[in-house]
């Protein structure tokens, strides 16, 4: 077949279910496979994320391909990863005489708080080798992953600058969510740090094949790591802070602070620091909003180390690695 003729191959379900019975392979629940098949959305990806001729991307679940060609045909270089061996054999057919696209066989995730550093190596080495400045970040995301893959991006070292994420629509709204409502959260304090989002499409379950039970957002992520992850000096100690307070959103921003167990940090300097925002007494967590978060945080931290050790420290880290697993996910 010539390349025209398998671009023009429409990753409908009756196509798909035909690739999928000759090769004697069904979709895999477990890892969310739920491919795209609504070919408007799919040709309006790639303009979603404003493509140029010169962009290198980054797609996570390879699936049949659909996605991937239209990147590859719209960029510079596509690295798609793919954990399905059996569909990471499958798109290797169908993408074979993209000569831009790498297809990885792997697991975007080594742990639930990293991602694969081999996969993360590989895309370095080619920016650097390539002089390439930025990347981004397209795919339809599976949805068991997605939480921390997000974080685990936006907490990350690859330079990216602007994400086209297709999620869960309860994801996105957690991503979004105003301080004091329910879906405030971890993820909501770490995806505000970083970045911008703005849902530009709800999507029903039908454009997918098979149909989920939920239904899906499509999203951009915009990156600013400057706005406000600039400002916080000492990550572990504010996912410390994020954490003592999401983990226990009944109580008192008092109370959740004090199980931070600082012994230099009494209730009487935390009076103060609230004092001094503005915040009253019996506040809770959940309603600060990031700024406020970054604001006391500092604030607990100049008192926590002595002045001498102030000068000059910045502490980069993962918030996520003072997370639970259950709080991830
Ligand atoms: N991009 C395709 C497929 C989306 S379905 C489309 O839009 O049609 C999600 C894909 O992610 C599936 O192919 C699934 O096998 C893959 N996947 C699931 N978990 C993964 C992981 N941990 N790492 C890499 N890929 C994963």
């Amino acid at each position: 077949m010539s390349q025209k003729e398998i671009d023009f191959i429409p990753h409908t379900p009756a196509v798909l279910k035909q690739i999928f019975e000759r090769r004697g392979i069904a979709p895999n629940k477990r890892f969310g496979q739920n491919f795209l098949i609504d070919q408007n959305i799919l040709v309006s990806i790639p303009d979603i994320a404003t493509l140029k001729e010169d962009d290198v991307i980054m797609e996570i679940g390879t699936g049949t391909g659909g996605l991937t060609r239209l990147l590859a045909s719209r960029s510079r270089h596509v690295f798609t990863i793919e954990v399905d061996k059996k569909l990471f054999e499958l798109s290797s057919d169908i993408l074979k005489l993209y000569k831009n696209i790498t297809l990885i066989n792997a697991d975007i995730l080594k742990t639930k708080h990293e991602l694969n550093p081999d996969i993360l190596s590989l895309i370095h080495n080619w920016i650097r080798e390539h002089s390439q400045a930025q990347i981004k970040v397209v795919s339809n995301l599976p949805y068991n992953i997605s939480t921390p893959v997000i974080i685990n991006l936006l907490e990350g070292d690859l330079p990216i600058s602007f994400m086209v994420l297709m999620l869960q629509k309860e994801i996105t709204e957690r991503m979004k969510a105003i301080p004091g409502t329910r879906e405030y959260g971890i993820l909501s304090v770490i995806t505000q740090l970083f970045s911008e989002v703005e849902v530009v499409k709800t999507l029903s379950p039908d454009v997918f094949w098979p149909r989920p039970a939920v239904h899906s957002a499509l999203v951009k992520v915009v990156i600013h790591k400057e706005k406000y992850a600039g400002r916080v000096t000492d990550y572990p100690f504010f996912g410390k802070i994020i954490y003592a307070i999401f983990t226990s959103r009944r109580k008192t921003l008092m109370n959740s602070l004090e199980k931070l167990n600082l012994p230099i940090v009494s209730r009487e300097h935390l009076k103060v620091i609230m004092k001094e925002m503005q915040l009253d007494e019996r506040i809770r967590g959940e309603s600060l909003s990031v700024a406020q978060l970054i604001h006391l945080s500092e604030a607990i931290g100049k008192l926590k180390n002595p002045p001498d050790e102030i000068s000059n420290r910045i502490k980069l880290g993962k918030i996520s690695d003072v997370f639970d697993q259950h709080f991830i996910e």
